[in-house]
C-alpha cells in the first residue's frame, strides 16, 4: 500500500499536459448543482396546519368579582391573560 496521493500527480500531470484548470477550480457556476430540498409530505403539513388552528378550553376565574367559566381559545393563546365578560377585570 503506496501514501501516494494519486490524485494530485493525475491533476499535475493533466495540467502539464492540457495547462488546463479543472471545473472545481471554476467556481460556483461550474461546481454541481445542490441537490433539491425535500420537499414536506402533505400530512406533515395538515398535521402542521391543525396544531397551529387548534383550540384549547380554559377554566377561568375572574379575581375581581368571581365569575368563572369554560372559554375556547386558539393554542395559540393559551398562556394569554383574559378579561372577565362580567367586570373586565383580568382573570386566571
Ligand atoms: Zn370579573
Amino acid at each position: 500500500m503506496s501514501r501516494v496521493d494519486h490524485e494530485r500527480r493525475r491533476q499535475a500531470d493533466r495540467q502539464r499536459r492540457q495547462g488546463t484548470e479543472g471545473a472545481d477550480e471554476l467556481g460556483a457556476l461550474f461546481a454541481k448543482a445542490r441537490a433539491f430540498k425535500k420537499r414536506p409530505a402533505k400530512a406533515d403539513l395538515r398535521a402542521e396546519a391543525e396544531a397551529a388552528i387548534a383550540k384549547v378550553t380554559r377554566e377561568m376565574k375572574c379575581d375581581g368579582c368571581g365569575h368563572e367559566g369554560t372559554v375556547t381559545v386558539p393554542a395559540s393563546r393559551r398562556r394569554a391573560r383574559l378579561r372577565c365578560s362580567q367586570c373586565g377585570g383580568y382573570a386566571t
